[in-house]
C-alpha cells in the first residue's frame, strides 16, 4: 500500500494546478481516497464523507473523482452497474473481482499488463492508453464455505 499522506499530497497538488477549488469537503474527499484500502465506489464514498459533513453533495463526489481520474490519480474500474476506484494504485492494474462476495482484489502480482501492452502494439499497431483488465471468480474466502 502507498504512503497515504504522499497519495494526499500528490492528489491535492494536481486539484490545485488545474485551478479547481480546494474545499473543507474536498479535502477530505481526498483523505478518504487516500487511506481507502479497498475499490470504494462513489456511493460509499459518499456515505462516509457524509458522516463528517453532513451537507456534503454526491455531485461533488462524482466531480472530483472525474477530475482524480482525468489526472490519473485514481484507477476507475468501470463495471457496468457502477464505477469503483482505486486511490491506492492510481496505474492500470488487474482485479479480480468475486461474484460471491463482491468484493474486489488486487492482482497487481501479475505483471503481464506490459507484456500485453507490447504484444497489442506489436500486432495491431495499436497505442494503448488505457486498459482494464477484469476477471470474474469466486475468491479464497468463498471458496472455503463448505456446501
Ligand atoms: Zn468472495
Ligand atoms: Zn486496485
Amino acid at each position: 500500500m502507498n504512503d497515504p499522506e504522499l497519495r494526499y499530497q500528490s492528489m491535492l497538488t494536481k486539484l490545485k494546478n488545474r485551478g479547481g477549488r480546494i474545499t473543507s469537503h474536498r479535502m477530505a474527499l481526498l483523505r478518504l481516497i487516500a487511506v481507502s484500502e479497498g475499490h470504494p465506489n462513489a456511493a460509499q464514498l459518499f456515505e462516509q464523507l457524509r458522516q463528517q459533513f453532513p451537507t456534503v453533495s454526491l455531485a461533488t463526489v462524482y466531480k472530483t473523482l472525474a477530475l482524480l481520474k482525468e489526472e490519473n490519480e485514481v484507477f476507475e474500474i468501470d463495471l457496468r452497474d457502477d464505477s469503483h476506484y482505486d486511490g491506492n494504485k492510481p496505474y492500470p492494474h488487474p482485479h479480480l473481482i468475486c461474484r460471491v462476495c463482491r468484493q474486489i482484489i488486487d492482482g497487481d502480482e501479475v505483471s503481464l499488463l506490459g507484456a500485453l501492452n507490447q504484444e497489442i502494439r506489436e500486432r495491431y499497431q495499436f497505442q494503448v492508453q488505457q486498459s482494464q483488465l477484469v476477471f470474474y471468480g469466486v475468491c479464497r474466502d468463498c471458496r472455503d464455505i463448505p456446501g
